[in-house]
């Protein structure tokens, strides 16, 4: 395969990054790899695991020559490093990221971009509850969709070179209107962590009374919740603090939901709790026909 991309510059190297660089190594996807990582332990990790030509620390000298830079970091520190940054980027080349929310990419990245560079804000809608250099594979984005968010008047050269890097990534491609990716995002998987950190947590307040059971009867549904709350603390930090406002809005819509399941339950409307329960159920048979879970598998705790 020929190489997209001459030099590219990987700035942060944990689940996701770590498995961009082995699908760049595996598909010849760039001539060369530079990685910038923060901890010492990182770098080493890097070097060890044979994923970049050549490892720094300080991110403004990763990104020198780089014609394609990808920002693999929490959200929460996109604003200093692109500041960092903006200034090396040599004319012509693409700024890409995979952070989870799009409007506070745009609006962290987007002023420190110098002329000459495009911003192509991504998504790879694929995830697992680990974190760092080694929980990362290059079949991470297989079958998997990569949203990107262009902002209107983005150059189209280089949304495609960005697409078409995802689709040899394995990934599924699809633009979209960054608010819009928010919200969407905020109901298919900021809700569902937000509820599976707030069980996680209640059953955790309640072990005194429960000790063992909560572990022991996990099984019964507690165990798929305990996965999705096992998510990095940071990167789940990050998405609540720059999605408020979707995440919000979800969120009130869901409470309006779940008093309806109160009062069904309360009057013993069984009937309306069934009619829910075959709907969902429905709705799982869709996930599985789109092929983004397997009929007998967790489902990936994509994000
Ligand atoms: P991760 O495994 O925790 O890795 C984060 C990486 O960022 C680590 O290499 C960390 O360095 C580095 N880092 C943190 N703060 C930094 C700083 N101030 N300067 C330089 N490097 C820094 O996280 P991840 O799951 O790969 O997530 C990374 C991004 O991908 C996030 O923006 C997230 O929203 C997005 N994303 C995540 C998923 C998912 O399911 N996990 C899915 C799609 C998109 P050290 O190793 O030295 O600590």
């Amino acid at each position: 395969m020929t190489a997209l991309f001459e030099r590219m510059a990987i700035i942060g190297l944990g689940l996701i990054g770590s498995s961009v660089a082995r699908v760049v190594r595996q598909h010849g996807l760039a001539d060369h790899i530079w990685v910038c990582a923060r901890s010492p332990e990182t770098r080493q990790a890097a070097t060890d695991l044979g994923l970049a030509d050549a490892v720094f620390a300080d991110v403004a000298d990763a990104v020198v020559d780089a014609d394609f830079v990808l920002l693999c970091t929490p959200l929460g520190t996109y604003k200093s490093l692109a500041e960092a940054f903006g200034p090396s980027l040599k004319p012509g080349a693409i700024v890409s990221d995979v952070g989870s929310v799009k409007e506070s990419a745009i609006r962290d990245i987007g002023p420190f971009m110098p002329d000459g560079v495009t911003f192509v804000p991504g998504h790879p809608v694929a995830g697992t509850e680990n974190s760092g250099p080694h929980s990362g594979y290059a079949e991470l984005f297989e079958d998997r969709w990569t949203i990107l968010t262009p902002p209107d008047g983005t150059d189209q050269n280089a949304v495609d070179a960005v697409a078409e890097f995802w689709r040899q990534a394995g990934s599924m491609v699809e633009i979209m209107d960054a608010a819009h990716h928010d919200l969407v995002l905020a109901v298919t998987s900021h809700l569902p962590h937000l509820i599976a950190y707030n069980i996680v947590g209640t059953a955790d307040d309640l072990a005194t009374v429960t000790e063992s059971e909560v572990i022991k009867f996990a099984a019964g549904g507690f165990r798929d919740f305990t996965r999705i709350a096992a998510s990095d603390p940071v990167m789940w930090r990050d998405v609540f603090l720059t999605n408020r406002d979707a995440v919000l809005e979800m969120l009130g819509r869901f409470n309006e939901d779940l008093s309806a399941l109160q009062k069904a339950i309360r009057y013993k409307d069984g009937d309306a709790l069934e009619a829910l329960f075959t709907r969902t159920r429905h709705i799982r048979r869709g996930v599985i026909d789109a092929g983004q879970a397997e009929p007998d598998e967790a489902p990936d705790d994509a994000d």
